[in-house]
């Protein structure tokens, strides 16, 4: 497998921020994503996995480490029986495309998540009632030690989280699913899919929801947009005009723009309604928010 250096994660982001990974790989088969975490051990590297980079923020400094991007087989989806089989690189998209064209039913919430299978096991992904952790039988994770399937209980899935840490590589999941007529499919698609462009910014540059729902009778979105943040920027980054948990890139943000914009956000939510706001958005890089005291 071919080895790059100094690769831009920007070019990977859905939020178009981040700097450079040491080094960066696309492992096509089970055998390459084997060697190159062998080949990142022999040189101490840190190593972490990006799908599509839809609730990613990198550091401007970059990475120091492996990165690796799965292709290939390793990013392929195909039906086994009322079994999903996908590589942890596979799109959700093609993950829905194939369970549409064989009739299966139950990866429909999974249309509103611009991820792959991999991504969506790291946080337990999920919208409009269901989740990952409900469909998903097993995820075969690689590490530098070796190759194990594991079970949803095993990979600790709850709310937008897992136990996983980096360097542990989710190479392939199965999910199970049930036959269901393809019209009812398609028009549960077309539903959530309205729903999500009535409420969210699909059209920009973002990552997602920035901050998990707090245990509070208002959604974080809805918290913010209390606070008075709905459009509030700093630097090239501004929190969604159109729905408060989203930052957008609005004009060549860098992450420390967007990084600036969840302290406030964080300081504004203590402030007024006492809560500590805890981010969605995975790290990747030397990146943290200032804690509040
Ligand atoms: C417009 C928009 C709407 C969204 N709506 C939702 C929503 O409704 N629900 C929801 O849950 N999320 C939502 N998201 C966030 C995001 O799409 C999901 O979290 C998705 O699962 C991330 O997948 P990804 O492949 O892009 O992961 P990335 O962003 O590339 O990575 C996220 C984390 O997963 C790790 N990772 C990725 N692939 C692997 C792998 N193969 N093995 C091990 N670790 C891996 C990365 O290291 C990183 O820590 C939304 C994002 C956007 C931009």
């Amino acid at each position: 497998m071919n080895i790059e250096e100094g690769v831009a994660l920007s070019r990977f982001t859905t939020i178009g921020t981040g700097g450079p990974a040491t080094a960066f790989g696309r492992p096509e088969t089970l055998a390459a994503l084997e060697e190159a975490l062998a080949w990142a051990r022999e040189r101490e590297l840190a190593v972490a996995t990006i799908g599509l980079g839809s609730n990613l923020l990198v550091a401007d400094e970059g990475f120091d480490g492996l990165v690796l991007k799965l292709a290939g087989e390793l990013a392929a989806a195909e039906v086994e029986g009322e079994r999903l089989v996908a590589g942890g690189g596979a799109a959700n998209a093609v993950c829905l495309h194939r369970a549409r064209e064989a009739g299966l039913g139950g990866f429909e919430f999974a249309c509103a998540i611009p991820g792959t299978v991999g991504g969506g096991v790291w946080m337990n992904a999920g919208a409009y009632g269901s989740d990952w952790a409900a469909i998903l039988e097993r995820a075969l994770v690689v590490n530098g030690d070796g190759t194990r399937w594991l079970s949803p209980d095993e990979l600790g899935l709850s709310y937008r989280h897992s136990g996983l840490q980096h360097g542990q590589v989710v190479a392939r999941a199965e999910f199970r699913l049930e036959p269901r007529p393809v019209e009812e499919i398609k028009a549960k698609v077309a539903e959530l899919q309205a729903l999500r462009k009535a409420a969210q910014p699909t059209n920009k540059r973002t990552f997602g929801s920035v901050f998990k729902n707090p245990g509070h009778e208002l959604s974080a979105g809805r918290m913010l947009e209390a606070c008075g943040l709905k459009g509030h920027r700093i630097g090239g980054a501004q929190i969604s005009p159109r729905h408060a948990n989203f930052i957008e890139n609005a004009d060549a943000a860098r992450t420390e723009d967007a990084i600036a914009l969840m302290a406030e956000a964080r300081r504004r939510a203590d402030e007024q309604f006492g809560v500590e706001l805890e981010h969605e958005v995975e790290f990747l890089g030397p990146l943290q928010v200032p804690p509040l005291r």
